[in-house]
């Protein structure tokens, strides 16, 4: 791991190592710095705390550390009381909005980007089957390296939490500690792949790793693939430790007839059945769901990962959105990318594109609801109550998109809320910068943490690697 991710490290990190840039929106007053003032930002979105969606015209955003502090109209400021300065009105200024939350994700399998023919024609049963394949071949390395692609390509579209499912720790951890990505890393308690995968493995690494920067969380590929005494183990846990646990859910209907004959109940009775049916689950797809099903997964408060794209590119059918929503589970239904297998550009924007274009024979989502999906509703479901909105007191996970420029201009500025419709149709941008936490990881397009230039190189190394691998099998 040490030599790939030395490769791709970037030497000069950090915004503070940068020269101040007289014509740039950057000021460093302060090369340590610990104050922050957004200033002058012709718009920014967030919803407030009552969950409505709002924008700030002219304000500022004061962070101290990794929190926002302040939220004020920008007259109230001096610029020379802080540690750095970003003026956001310069160059044609620039909208802010939450960092983006990605609901569900398999980093690790970057690598096999063109590896499972995505548009032609197989559909999800097919795919999964020549997937272990792949995985096989890819060392602790070539995951780390994947989840590196992965993470750092999420941030370019503004993605600042990741919930990973994936079956190892260690890569995912490394990987997100060097890109600064929030991430959930939830682990497979019953792998095909690395059969050692168990809730006593959980237990092991809630003691060994305490203080790493990604949280644990556990995972099953499918319920059909856990026994009853893995699931029993599993409600213990999230009893004890508070712990996620998620699953995909009726992705097929072969999932379906596993489940029926593994378990002898449908999922859902599954969930119930092992006391799972409950905040602490986030289950993704739920496609072939009964409506009384969707009521009682509604009803339980389950976290519900909607992920348009790997739904149509897999033939796996249509989420039923507008009957989770008329059951009340709105709030606890967010978006996910799924792998580079399922979707190629791994943006939540045009998954929220997408799920408008989905779902409005029914019925049209509204704008404002798709930004609640990318923000405060994956807070909610990932249980990140201080992440997902631009108010004092939440974490600074930032992503700042140009203002002059295609798929904002033109937009009415008697109603800035047509700049929320503006960047999803336009869909899948790339941020000018992120910012995590309170410090910048993407500065002007570049990320200063990865050197992309030698992350391509090492990635498309391995990918052949791993192609040869496979072919010699
Ligand atoms: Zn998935």
């Amino acid at each position: 791991m040490s030599e790939i991710f030395g490769r791709i490290k970037k030497e000069k990190k950090r915004i503070e190592e940068n020269k101040n840039d007289k014509h740039g929106r950057y000021r460093v007053n302060k090369a340590e710095y610990k104050t922050i003032l957004i200033h002058n930002i012709p718009y920014f979105f967030t919803c407030d705390e009552t969950d409505k969606l709002r924008y700030f015209s002219n304000h500022s955003i004061v962070i101290e550390n990794d929190i926002i502090k302040a939220v004020e109209s920008a007259e109230k400021f001096n610029p020379d009381e802080f540690d750095l300065v970003y003026d956001a009105g310069k160059r044609g200024g620039t909208v802010i909005t939450p960092g983006f939350i990605n609901a569900h994700a398999h980093p690790p399998m970057y690598l096999l980007r063109s590896s499972m023919d995505l548009d032609e024609g197989d559909n999800i049963d097919k795919t999964l089957a020549k997937l272990p394949k792949w995985e096989s071949k890819m060392d602790e390395d070539d995951l780390a390296l994947s989840t590196v692609g992965d993470l750092t390509e999420q941030q370019k579209f503004g993605v600042t939490t990741t919930f990973s499912h994936y079956n190892c720790f260690d890569p995912i951890e490394e990987a997100a500690k060097l890109t600064a990505q929030n991430v959930i890393n939830g682990i497979s308690v019953a792998s095909h792949v690395s059969p050692e995968n168990s809730p006593a493995l959980i237990e092991k690494l809630l003691k060994e790793k305490k203080g790493s920067h990604s949280r644990l969380a556990m995972a099953v590929h499918y319920l059909y693939k856990a026994s009853p005494e893995v699931l029993s183990s599993v409600r213990e846990l999230v009893e004890k430790h508070n712990l996620l646990f998620t699953c995909h859910m009726s992705e097929s209907e072969k999932v379906i007839e596993e489940t029926l004959k593994n378990h002898k109940m449908r999922e859902v009775e599954v969930l119930e059945h092992y006391g799972l049916l409950n905040k602490n689950t986030i289950i993704s797809h739920a496609i072939h769901l009964r409506e009384e099903e969707i009521g009682r997964v509604s009803n339980a408060g389950v976290g519900i990962v909607h992920l348009p794209t790997s739904n149509r590119i897999h033939k796996s059918g249509v989420f039923p959105y507008w009957s989770y929503y008329d059951k009340g589970a709105f709030k606890n239904i967010a978006l996910g990318t799924d792998s580079v297998v399922s979707k190629s550009r791994l943006d939540i924007l045009t998954e929220a594109y997408r799920a408008r274009t989905t779902h409005l024979y029914i019925k049209t989502i509204k704008f404002g609801s798709l930004f609640k999906m990318m923000t405060i509703n994956g807070a909610k479901i990932l249980d990140m109550p201080r992440h997902g909105r631009i108010l004092p007191g939440y974490k600074a996970d930032l992503a700042f998109w140009k203002l002059k420029d295609r798929g904002f201009i033109p937009f009415d500025s008697n109603n800035p809320f047509s700049l929320i419709g503006n960047i999803i149709t336009h869909s899948g941008r790339v941020a000018r910068d992120v910012m995590i936490g309170g410090k910048f990881v993407i500065r002007s397009r570049k990320h200063l943490l990865i050197d992309e230039s030698k992350l391509f190189d090492v990635l498309q190394e391995r990918h052949m690697e791993v192609r040869r691998k496979v072919r010699e099998e």
